[in-house]
């Protein structure tokens, strides 16, 4: 979480505060430590944090790249997808090294067995007495997204096995879901959780997204395996062929993991999840449950109001009220 008021300077008024957040962090020195900087055209937004960086910040030696992503999966899109991996590929090969076949599938079987292991983190978490909360859980994804993954997997290797000796939560009022935009706050989770509120699990960019399927393995062309994989998961509104798909993925995820309450919240300015109530709403009211929609910005300044918001939620839940 960050203050992104010198960003404001460089990007508009109506970009997302997340996609600020990332550039104030370019900004003010927290990226240094890192070579280069990689953009996708998921939503517009992290492209003007990339042409900004480029433009302003680029360091002579960084690695600078910007690939498109479809935003419909059918065959013409999965072949474009895998030529732009490929682009990609070939670029990191001229600044640093040859990526082989062998080393791709080597990765790959890493990340899936993070995968493997961030599935085991949300087993925890689906039963009466969870042993892990949302907050702990989105800390731990996060890290998941920060480290190398080798040692990431050792380390929520050790950490599982401890959880599953704890003493369970059983103190809870109400079983809830987090949607919508990218959301990497555990402190906004906790605001929810210590009105009593527990969250069981999620479709955010920073959470449950790892724990689609395994990316599948093509030992003749690894890319094909790739792209199927990343382009055919309903992850978000950004595809617009698949929108029944990710309110399928909602309601399933809600079912198995006994949720009773949905958080939607949308970053301001967000494209992607504004628009997608549309699919989402009704869809999930009439499967039973409640839901609550908020606006939300990188920074949570508004905590106190958030907190009585949370508070009234949790309660209408664990009284049976109507949302
Ligand atoms: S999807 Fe929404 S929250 Fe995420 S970067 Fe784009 S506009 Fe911001």
């Amino acid at each position: 979480m960050v203050n992104d008021s010198n960003a404001e300077s460089y990007l508009s008024p109506f970009s997302c505060s997340f996609c600020r957040g990332c550039f104030e962090h370019f900004l003010d020195g927290t990226y240094d430590f890192l070579n280069g900087f990689i953009a996708s055209d998921g939503c517009l937004q992290p492209q003007r944090v990339y042409d900004n960086w480029k433009n302003y910040l680029k360091r002579e030696d960084d690695f600078c790249y910007q690939f498109n992503t479809p935003r419909v999966y059918d065959e013409a899109a999965l072949g474009m997808y895998r030529q732009e991996l490929a682009d990609l590929k070939h670029a990191v090969e001229r600044w640093a090294n040859y990526v082989t076949n062998d080393k791709l599938i080597e990765a790959i079987k890493v990340y899936n067995e993070t995968r493997r292991l961030l599935r085991e983190l949300y087993a925890l978490r689906k039963g009466d007495a969870p042993l892990v909360t949302g907050e702990e859980c989105l800390r731990i994804t996060l890290a998941s997204m920060s480290m190398r993954k080798d040692t990431f997997n050792e380390l929520l290797s050790a950490f599982l096995e401890e959880a599953r000796q704890r003493e369970p939560i059983t103190d809870y009022r109400a079983r809830l879901m987090l949607i919508g935009s990218s959301c990497d706050s555990p402190e906004y989770l906790k605001i929810f959780e210590d009105k009593g509120g527990l969250f069981v699990t999620d479709v955010n960019c920073y959470g449950s997204r790892y724990l689609y399927d395994d990316v599948e393995i093509d030992e003749k062309d690894p890319l094909a395996g790739i792209a199927r994989s990343y382009l055919a998961r309903p992850v978000c509104g950004r595809m617009c062929n698949l929108h029944h798909e990710l309110r399928d993925t909602i309601l399933e995820m809600a079912k198995e993991y006994n949720v009773e309450g949905v958080v939607y919240t949308k970053m301001k300015n967000c494209d992607m999840w504004g628009g997608e109530s549309f699919f989402l709403d009704d869809a999930i009211r009439d499967a039973g449950l409640s839901l609550l929609i908020l606006e939300r910005e990188e920074i949570t300044a508004n905590a106190g109001q958030v907190g009585i918001r949370a508070e009234a939620f949790v309660e209408m839940i664990e009284t049976g009220g109507a949302d």
